[in-house]
C-alpha cells in the first residue's frame, strides 16, 4: 500500500462535538489571531503533552476540517504535495494530503516535521510566508491557499540535534507556541476524565509523572507524558493493580535499562 492509499480523497468535516482541551495560557486566544491573520504556527514540546489535541480543538472551533501529517524519515515532497499514479492504463494526478488540505481550506497539521526529508521544507516555504502558495512542480501548477487554510507543524527541542533542527528560515515564518506538560491540579483534572479514575488516584498519578521527570538527564531520555499518564490510568480503570499499569504503561514504556525500570518502579511504590 502506498502512502497515498492511506489518504483516500475525502476529507472530514470537524466533528460535532468539541475534542477535549483544557487550556493552559493564552494558546486558543494566539492560535485563533494567527489563523484569522493567515499566519502559520509552530508548536514547539515534548511528545504527549497535548499539542495534538490542541489541534484537533482549535480545528473544530475554526470549524474547519483537520488534515494530519505524521511526518517520518522517509516523507518526501511528492508524498505531501501529490504525484502521478498509473491506475488501469491511465495516468492520472492524485493530490497528497498538503494540496488536499489547500484546496479544502483546511486545517493541515504537519507533525514532527524535522523528521521529514529536507525537500518538504521547500514545498511548505511559500505556502508559510505572505504568497501562501504550494508549488505543485510535476504539475507546473502554484496552487493559491484560500483564506480559511492554516499550516501548523510540531518539533519537539528535546529531540535536538545538529541534523535535526529547524532551521532559522524554517521557524521564522511561524508564530510559535511553546507546550510543556500541564500544571499539576490542570494535569490531574485531564488524567481523570480521559483516564476515567477518580480525583485521589489521577493526583496521585500525576505525583508519580513529575518525579519521573525529574529522573530525565540522569539516563531518562524523558519522563512519563501526560499521556502515559493517561494510558496508566486506563489501566487501573480496567481493573490493573495501580503499581502494575504504573509498570506496564510508564516504566518499561519509558526505557528499556532494567535498572532505569526498577527505579521508576520505585517511585511509583512511594505513591501507591
Ligand atoms: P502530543 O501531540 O503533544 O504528542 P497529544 O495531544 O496526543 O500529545 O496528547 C496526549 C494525550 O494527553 C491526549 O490524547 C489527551 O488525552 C491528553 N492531554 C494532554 N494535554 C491535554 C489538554 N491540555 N487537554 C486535554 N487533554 C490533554
Amino acid at each position: 500500500m502506498s502512502f497515498m492509499d492511506e489518504f483516500p480523497g475525502a476529507i472530514a468535516p470537524p466533528p460535532a462535538e468539541a475534542p477535549y482541551y483544557e487550556p493552559v495560557g493564552d494558546e486558543v486566544a494566539v492560535f485563533e489571531a494567527a489563523w484569522r491573520s493567515r499566519l502559520p504556527v509552530l508548536l514547539k514540546g515534548p511528545t504527549g503533552c497535548g499539542k495534538t489535541r490542541f489541534v484537533e480543538h482549535m480545528a473544530w472551533r475554526l470549524g474547519r476540517p483537520l488534515v494530519t501529517v505524521s511526518c517520518h524519515e522517509d516523507l518526501t515532497a511528492s508524498d505531501l504535495v501529490g504525484r502521478y499514479l498509473v491506475r488501469g492504463g491511465e495516468t492520472t494526478w492524485v493530490d497528497g494530503p498538503l494540496a488536499r488540505a489547500v484546496r479544502a481550506g483546511a486545517i493541515c497539521y504537519l507533525d514532527e516535521i524535522v523528521e521529514a526529508r529536507k525537500d518538504t521544507t521547500v514545498v511548505i516555504h511559500p505556502l508559510a510566508d505572505d504568497r501562501r502558495l504550494l508549488p505543485m512542480e510535476k504539475r507546473g501548477e502554484l496552487l493559491q491557499a484560500p483564506p480559511e487554510f492554516g499550516l501548523v507543524i510540531s518539533y519537539n527541542p528535546g529531540y535536538q540535534s545538529v541534523l535535526k533542527d529547524l532551521k532559522q528560515s524554517t521557524r521564522q515564518r511561524f508564530v510559535a507556541l511553546e507546550f510543556d506538560y500541564p500544571p499539576e491540579p490542570l494535569e490531574a483534572r485531564i488524567v481523570e476524565r480521559e483516564g476515567g479514575v477518580d480525583a485521589e488516584t489521577a493526583a496521585r498519578l500525576v505525583r508519580f509523572g513529575r518525579m519521573t521527570r525529574n529522573l530525565r538527564g540522569q539516563g531518562l531520555e524523558e519522563g512519563a507524558s501526560t499521556r502515559l499518564l493517561v494510558h496508566t490510568a486506563r489501566l487501573i480503570a480496567a481493573g490493573i493493580p495501580p503499581r502494575a499499569a504504573c509498570r506496564a504503561a510508564v516504566a518499561r514504556a519509558v526505557t528499556d535499562d532494567a535498572e532505569l525500570v526498577a527505579a521508576v518502579e520505585e517511585l511509583a511504590g512511594t505513591v501507591f
